[in-house]
């Protein structure tokens, strides 16, 4: 029931009542429901043993082979640390779904830009550590820059075309052959049955399942759904670096999302009238500055001309130098 409404779209029907329910059924879920219906499900799993916290690529492979020799599952859930309630989600789903739960914690060189926030990402291994033991991970993994991009390092792994250009694309340009070349790399040491990913991050997630799907690697990709403070902004490393100002004007792009589910259920399928409406709300409030809002097609990521099959509404939006993302899947 719970991951019914949490992964399925906003329906549209004829029924306008019933899709607001749905919607505000899966905004109360992401507010109150994860932690609780996640920790309820957790109580059938006991800890597995203690966490083992493993750095080298080397015994990690031993690891993964001990765990496959047995014919265990192997969930596995890569971060870049800092962990908050949106990661938990995603562990947590792994530790219902899997016997082993693996868990990377890797600040990412190659998917930072020269002008990114690399040296300033904000990083604490162990506050991550006990955070990871309490949602009884099996093995976490903290690899070193060294170890995964050494000396003569000239590997890349690109999913090219318009789905890594658009949106966070076009202001990243190197950003998802980062992001895909580490997490085929990781895939390579790991060999999940399956891996999780958030919507928060939805166009790295479409990105990831094509890569995939055109790599052949035997996984399943798992979507999870993005995890909401109180106000509706979503989890990320990244809030820590608003100021109390930004942090109170960032609830914007949630509202200015809500109001294009509505606008979309009320009928309006033109994406331009979404999009300039969800802008005239960002550009109303002072220091927000809008990097894109885009109404794409949920799996192509290209922009379309008019709202039908499954689409994403996606927002990037900068707060001095902190870039905040956000996003709704419709189903038309
Ligand atoms: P990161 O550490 O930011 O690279 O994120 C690691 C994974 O957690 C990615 O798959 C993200 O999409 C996911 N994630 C980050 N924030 C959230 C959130 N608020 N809700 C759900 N998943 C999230």
């Amino acid at each position: 029931m719970e991951y019914f409404f949490l992964t399925s779209m906003v329906h549209y029907s004829k029924n306008e009542s019933l899709i607001l329910l749905y919607a505000e059924m899966i905004v109360d879920i992401f507010k109150e429901g994860m932690t609780q219906n996640n920790s309820a499900r957790n109580e059938a799993w006991k800890p597995q043993g203690k966490m083992q916290t493993i750095q080298s690529k080397s015994e990690l492979r031993k690891a993964i082979k001990s765990v496959k020799s047995k014919g265990k599952t192997i969930g596995f859930v890569p971060t870049m640390g800092f962990l908050h309630q949106g990661h938990l989600s995603l562990i947590r789903r792994a530790r219902a779904e899997n016997d082993i739960v693996v868990v990377s914690v890797f600040v990412n060189p190659a998917q930072f830009g020269p002008n990114d926030d690399l040296d300033t990402y904000p990083r604490d291994a162990q506050r991550d550590s006990d955070l990871m033991a309490a949602e009884t991970v099996d093995f976490a993994f903290f690899p070193t820059a060294d170890a995964l991009y050494p000396k003569g390092y000239i590997t890349y792994v690109e999913v090219q075309g318009p789905m890594t250009q658009v949106l966070c694309g076009r202001s990243r340009p190197t950003h998802f052959r980062g992001v895909t070349t580490i997490v085929a790399k990781l895939f390579n040491l790991v060999s999940p049955d399956r891996a999780y990913f958030g919507q928060k991050d939805a166009q790295q997630a479409t990105v990831i399942r094509k890569m995939v799907r055109d790599l052949d690697f035997d996984l399943q990709v798992v979507v999870c759904p993005t995890v909401r403070e109180a106000d509706g902004i979503a989890m990320s490393s990244r809030n820590t670096y608003l100021t109390p100002g930004q942090r109170t004007d960032a609830p914007v792009l949630r509202r200015a999302l809500n109001d294009a589910t509505k606008m979309i259920v009320k009928g309006e399928r033109n994406p331009v009238v979404i999009r300039q409406n969800i802008e005239k709300q960002i550009d109303g409030v002072e220091g927000a500055v809008i990097d894109y809002v885009s109404v794409v097609n949920g799996h192509s990521m290209e922009e379309v001309k008019t709202l039908n099959g499954e689409v994403l509404i996606a927002v990037a939006v900068k707060f001095g130098a902190t870039r905040l993302l956000d996003n709704i899947r419709v189903e038309v």
